[in-house]
């Protein structure tokens, strides 16, 4: 039987180096930091929770509806036609969080990210009171008693709390009342809402009683990205190495050391499982635990707070803070153009979209009087949130006939109709083949436009 070799050190923290997996079971540390987390993180979860459930003017504050590509938020509804529009707020979210970066480093994913949220703030204190404590979740897996009674009952509720979870989640995207509707009816109505649901509470299930904290090291890309989005001045947690070094057992007692005593409290409390004393790292999500935990230490032993604390690399290095800098310049400036750019096209958006489209068939036909018949296909996308009548009227034509079998057209909140009219005309008005003429539509309040179009006729 081939033997797996073993890594020199630890490669990942959540590996052994027999490349077993090595669960983390943070102990839990009281103070500061934890107290304004908490207070942050329990306000995430309601808003989290509520947040499908607000309308605001009768839409939803959220709905990320990708089957139809029809994107909402706070009430505004962006269409597929709004490319311009979602790319301008996409890339100003992304140079948000660039800029969120440079200056406070990892904060969101320490205070803000929902894994981090519902991972320490529900799913594992609720871990150390099913199961006991880190200890004893320790000695469950060390004597691979994956099934014992309060590990099932964990995980029992775990499934309940992942079911409220991924449905929640799935109200994003579906909206509240076709959740409703999914979730009171039978499976058989609506098979494919059933698999969704199903596969939404099954990933969170895994996500947080498995796959946990490899979550933040191994699948998301924003804790690699981070080497290029931190500079030395951005805020990060940090090991003061030259107050804490060399550490040693007795430090503060034995001379010649420095403040870290080694005792590893920041150790394990961390929920990524690493030693912030090695440096800034790419598993640190910057949560403060070590934070808290080292200045519980810190009292302990008669030295001040703030072994590790929020700071900078240049701040460590004991050189001065420079909030202007590239980074710090560039990005508010491209900021301010995408965002003002963003708020300029919203706020002059038109609310309908009209597209006149040629005919199907042949360019045009002939009556038996001589008239010529010119099809046109008029495309018409409701923006507002309100049902239209669109009027379409032919414009300075006297002598031509416009007819339109569905006049007005009701097209409903953010739907696109397509109607087909016919403009019946004397050939002498064609020149060289071809006349220049404007249709008219209005939905009698808010939106009323011309539109040029070409119209082919016979070259007489
Ligand atoms: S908690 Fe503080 S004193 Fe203890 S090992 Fe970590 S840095 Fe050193
Ligand atoms: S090193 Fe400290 S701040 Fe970083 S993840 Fe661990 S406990 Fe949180």
């Amino acid at each position: 039987m081939s033997v797996a070799p073993t890594a020199q050190g630890r490669v990942l923290a959540t590996l052994n180096e027999d490349g077993s997996r090595r669960w983390i079971r943070p102990k839990p540390s009281s103070g500061k930091w934890l107290i304004r987390r908490r207070a942050v993180a329990y306000g995430l979860i309601v808003l989290f929770l509520l947040l499908p459930h607000l309308r605001w003017g009768g839409k939803p504050w959220m709905l990320l509806d990708l089957p139809h590509r029809e994107f909402t938020f706070f009430g505004t509804t962006f269409l597929p036609t709004d490319t311009l529009l979602l790319m301008l707020l996409f890339v100003s979210i992304l140079i948000g969080i660039f800029l969120l970066t440079a200056l406070f480093g990892r904060v969101w994913c320490g205070w803000g990210c929902p894994q981090t949220v519902w991972m320490e703030f529900l799913f594992r204190p609720l871990e150390r009171l099913i199961e006991g404590g880190p200890n004893e979740s320790r000695r469950l897996d060390r004597e691979r008693q994956h099934f014992a009674p309060r590990r099932l009952l964990k995980y029992a509720v775990y499934a309940v709390l992942a079911a409220i979870l991924g449905n929640t989640f799935l109200a994003y995207f579906v909206g509240t009342d076709q959740l409703r509707h999914w979730v009171t009816g039978s499976p058989l109505q609506h098979l494919t809402g059933f698999v969704v649901m199903a596969i939404t509470t099954v990933a969170v299930f895994l996500d947080f009683t498995w796959f946990r904290e490899q979550t933040c090291l191994v699948a998301c890309p924003y804790g690699r990205w981070q080497s290029a989005l931190l500079d030395r001045q951005s805020l990060i947690v940090a090991y003061d190495t030259g107050r804490g070094e060399p550490r040693g057992k007795g430090a503060g007692a034995r001379p010649g050391l420095g403040d870290c005593v080694d005792c590893k409290a920041c150790v394990n409390t961390c929920p990524t499982g690493i030693d912030i004393r090695d440096g800034l790292q790419m598993e640190c999500i910057h949560c403060t635990q070590c934070a808290d935990a080292c200045d519980d230490i810190m009292v302990k032993v008669g030295k001040a707070p703030g072994l590790i604390r929020y700071s900078s690399q240049d701040a460590l290095a004991g050189r001065p803070p420079r909030m202007l800098r590239v980074r710090t310049v560039l990005y508010p400036v491209a900021f301010t153009l995408f965002f003002g750019g963003f708020l300029l096209a919203l706020a002059t958006r038109s609310p309908a979209d009209v597209t006149l489209l040629s005919g199907l068939g042949a360019p045009f036909t002939r009556e038996n009087d001589g008239g010529v018949v010119n099809q046109v296909r008029i495309k018409i996308t409701n923006r507002t949130g309100e049902d239209r009548q669109y009027t379409i009227t032919y414009v300075d034509e006297p002598g031509a006939r416009l007819i339109a079998p569905e006049n007005p057209v009701r097209v409903a909140p953010g739907q696109t109709v397509t109607t087909t009219v016919f403009v019946v005309q004397p050939a002498d008005r064609f020149d060289d083949g071809e006349r220049h003429v404007r249709f008219r539509l209005t939905d009698g309040e808010r939106f009323t436009r011309e539109f040029p179009r070409r119209l082919l006729g016979p070259e007489e």
